[in-house]
């Protein structure tokens, strides 16, 4: 099935306890196509970069099988810019920098053939870009997923709640359900946040997994217990983007099939944390991912 992807492709400056870089690529698109294209063969990107962007990364997202087409390039601006401190825990941190750059005047024109997709993800990006995307779908897609943060809760909270009512997928994390929801309670939350109209909810919850939730179902699934934690940045959009590339490998939107989506995309997370920016999301081999599926199946297995 044919898999948009509309998100921030960036340059991102990050400082964790292991270590400092200045200028790296990222972005909320960036990661989600990279993880994507390891499960599935047929995405299309929506985004917008300055002339500054490295050519080499489009390159390399072709070479995986990813359509481009759909990525403004902006020759005199600058690429969205994001800088982010992690606390000690790695579990959280302080957003230093946003700098909007090209974002700021983004008008996602959407190609003829990328207005019909099977799966519509909606990265993480400005509410308002979100909903125009939706507006130019010539027919609903099957199933529509949005990742958001705390930048635009904060900032664009009437946009997002009107994009919610079309989604069928929401991703975000639990610093961000309690403030959507003004709730304590995970659970509280949840049932808070599905009355906005989403049809199923995932609360992530960094290094202690995941919660899916429905009107009716619950699922959790931990994080793989990783030895060496370098750089958690990104790890949301891969793990969404390791969502969607299974979904997209067949047509079954069941809970069932969430459960099994969110097992990928967790699997798919803790390889990103290993290295700084998107180094070891790019470089995967099908062996190690099948290996770690299988670990993360046997730790949630449980004989009574
Ligand atoms: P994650 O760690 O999964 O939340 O994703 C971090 C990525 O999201 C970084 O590569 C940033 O470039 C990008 N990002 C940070 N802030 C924003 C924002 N306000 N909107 C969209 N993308 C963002």
């Amino acid at each position: 099935m044919s898999l948009l992807v509309v998100g921030t492709m960036a340059f991102d400056a990050l400082e964790t306890p292991f270590g400092k870089v200045d200028k790296i690529v990222g972005g909320a698109a960036t990661y989600i196509v990279y993880s994507a294209a390891y499960l599935c063969n047929q995405i299309d990107l929506v985004s917008v970069v300055g002339g500054d962007f490295p050519d080499e990364v489009m390159e390399d997202l072709h070479k995986r099988g990813v359509c481009t087409d759909g990525v403004q390039i902006k020759k005199d601006e600058k690429t969205f810019f994001w800088s982010g401190k992690y606390h000690v825990d790695m579990n959280t941190r302080d957003t230093i920098d946003t700098q909007l750059n090209v974002l700021e005047t983004f008008d996602p024109i959407l190609p003829a053939q990328y207005q019909n997709p099977d799966i519509l993800m909606l990265g993480n990006l400005m509410p308002v870009i979100q909903k125009k995307v939706l507006s130019q779908m010539t027919t609903r897609p099957k199933f529509i997923v949005l990742d958001t943060m705390n930048f635009w809760i904060e900032s664009s909270k009437p946009d997002l709640l009107e994009a919610f009512k079309e989604v069928d997928l929401l991703t975000i994390n639990d610093e961000e359900a309690r403030l959507l929801s003004g709730e304590y309670s995970l659970v509280k939350a949840a049932k808070h946040i599905l009355k906005l109209g989403p049809k199923n909810l995932i609360i992530k919850k960094g290094e202690h997994g995941a919660l899916l939730f429905n009107e009716n179902e619950t699922f959790f699934t931990p994080a793989l217990p990783l030895e060496e934690v370098f750089d958690p940045t990104g790890a949301g959009d891969t793990f969404v983007g390791g969502i969607v590339g299974h979904l997209s490998k067949n047509n079954d939107f069941s809970f069932e099939n969430l459960k099994r989506a969110i097992i990928y995309g967790t699997v798919m997370a803790s390889f990103t944390c290993e290295k700084f920016g998107t180094e070891r999301i790019a470089n995967l081999t099908q062996e190690e991912i099948k290996e770690r599926i299988q670990k993360l199946v046997q730790l949630g297995t449980y004989s009574l």
